[in-house]
């Protein structure tokens, strides 16, 4: 049985069993004054003594124990009904009887429970009546007066309390589902800032894996996925495309000479120098070890060539400080250009190769094509 219908239904029988009791005790000290009638007492002693028990059992073996209890609320006032008219409705023990009814079918259903009451006190007075015959009881003794005015102001208090009681458990349950709230609130937003870091972590990841730690450019990986995507661009809107291929002369002499940290300097002051020449769109990459790669979409040849030209001679006037050196460098780069010498990503490349390879070949410290 859910927790809230094992509690109404203990309640009410709580209050059905005593209250019921009490009407019984209210009936014997009244009925000292009246004769007995046939059956009248067997109908009290059912009704007022036998039915709370059973209708507790009933309730507790219910599948629908709230349900069960509620349809019991109108018997209550039908069974009422029939045992007041059975007694010759006495005036206070009929009153204290059916205000009890009423208000407990109210504090359990409003205005429904009214209308119930209303129609169900009635119904069984009218049954009680046409089986014991319609008699009005002489009016009560001080005393069922005093035990009915008690009785009653009891079982309004009770009722006024459990009442109370409901109240303070629901205002209790909403201030600890205020707090779940915003422990819930909390938590969500702990989530989000959480979701956040590791979105901006794997923004963080997604940049390393595209670019070379000692420069700082993009890497080769990056030029992969970049120059077909530009290379299509430029097709589409009748662009050319430049490429540079760029190869630092004798580098190996120069770590050899001043060792690889002197290298690693000429890089980064390369980087720099390729990165402060480019245009927005140009990518910038380190293709390999001291060969870098400058795609410039929507650049022809010609302009390509004076870039290359710029870049070499910019490179060679370098004086790049190490230590108590001042080194300095020389590139050969081999440029290729979409359409005349290429159509596709690889072409391009394997072209520039070429020309490098040619620039190289001619001596070094020059620009081929
Ligand atoms: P060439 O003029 O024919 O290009 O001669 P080169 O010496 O530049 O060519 P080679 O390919 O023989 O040597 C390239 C050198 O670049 C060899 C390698 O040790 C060096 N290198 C590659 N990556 C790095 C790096 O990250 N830092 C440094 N310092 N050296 C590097
Ligand atoms: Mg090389
Ligand atoms: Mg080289």
């Amino acid at each position: 049985m859910p927790r809230h219908s094992s509690w109404l239904v203990r309640m009410h029988y709580r209050m059905r069993a005593v209250s019921f009791a009490m009407l019984f005790v209210a009936a014997c000290l009244h009925d000292l004054q009246i004769p007995a009638r046939s059956g009248v007492w067997w109908l009290l002693t059912l009704v007022l003594v036998v039915y709370p028990h059973l209708q507790y059992r009933r309730a507790r073996r219910a599948m629908d124990p709230h349900g069960v209890e509620m349809a019991n609320l109108r018997l209550d006032s039908v069974l009422l009904g029939a045992a007041l008219a059975a007694l010759g409705f006495p005036l206070w023990i009929t009153f204290s009887a059916f205000l009890g009814t009423l208000s407990n079918n109210t504090a359990n259903k409003g205005w429904k429970g009214v209308v119930e009451t209303l129609l169900a006190f009635p119904a069984g007075a009218a049954v009680g009546g046409w089986l014991w015959g319609f008699q009005l009881s002489p009016p009560e003794n001080m005393a069922v007066v005093v035990f009915c005015m008690t009785g009653l102001t009891g079982y309004l208090v009770v009722l006024g309390h459990v009442g109370y009681t409901r109240i303070r458990q629901l205002r209790r349950t909403r201030e600890t589902l205020r707090l779940r709230e915003r422990d819930l609130l909390a938590a969500n937003e702990e989530l989000e800032r959480r979701f956040h870091e590791i979105d901006d972590l794997h923004e963080q990841l997604r940049e390393q894996a595209n670019r070379d730690p000692l420069t700082g450019l993009y890497n080769r990986r990056y030029l992969d996925s970049t120059l077909e995507r530009e290379l299509a661009r430029c097709k589409r809107d009748g662009h050319s495309l430049s490429v540079l291929l760029i190869d630092i002369d004798h580098f190996k002499r120069i770590n050899d000479t001043y060792g690889h940290p002197a290298g690693d300097e000429i890089l980064i002051r390369l980087a720099h120098l390729m990165g402060g020449m480019a245009r927005s769109g140009d990518v910038v990459c380190r293709y390999g070890g001291e060969e870098f790669l400058l795609l410039m979409p929507a650049m022809p040849l010609e302009a390509a060539l004076e870039r290359a030209e710029s870049l070499r001679q910019a490179f060679g006037g370098l004086e790049v400080p190490f230590g108590d050196f001042r080194l300095q460098a020389s590139l050969s780069i081999g440029v290729a250009a979409y359409p005349g010498h290429g159509t596709s990503a690889e072409s391009l490349i394997h072209h520039a190769d070429d020309a490098l390879y040619r620039a190289k070949r001619a001596g070094r410290n020059r620009v081929d094509t």
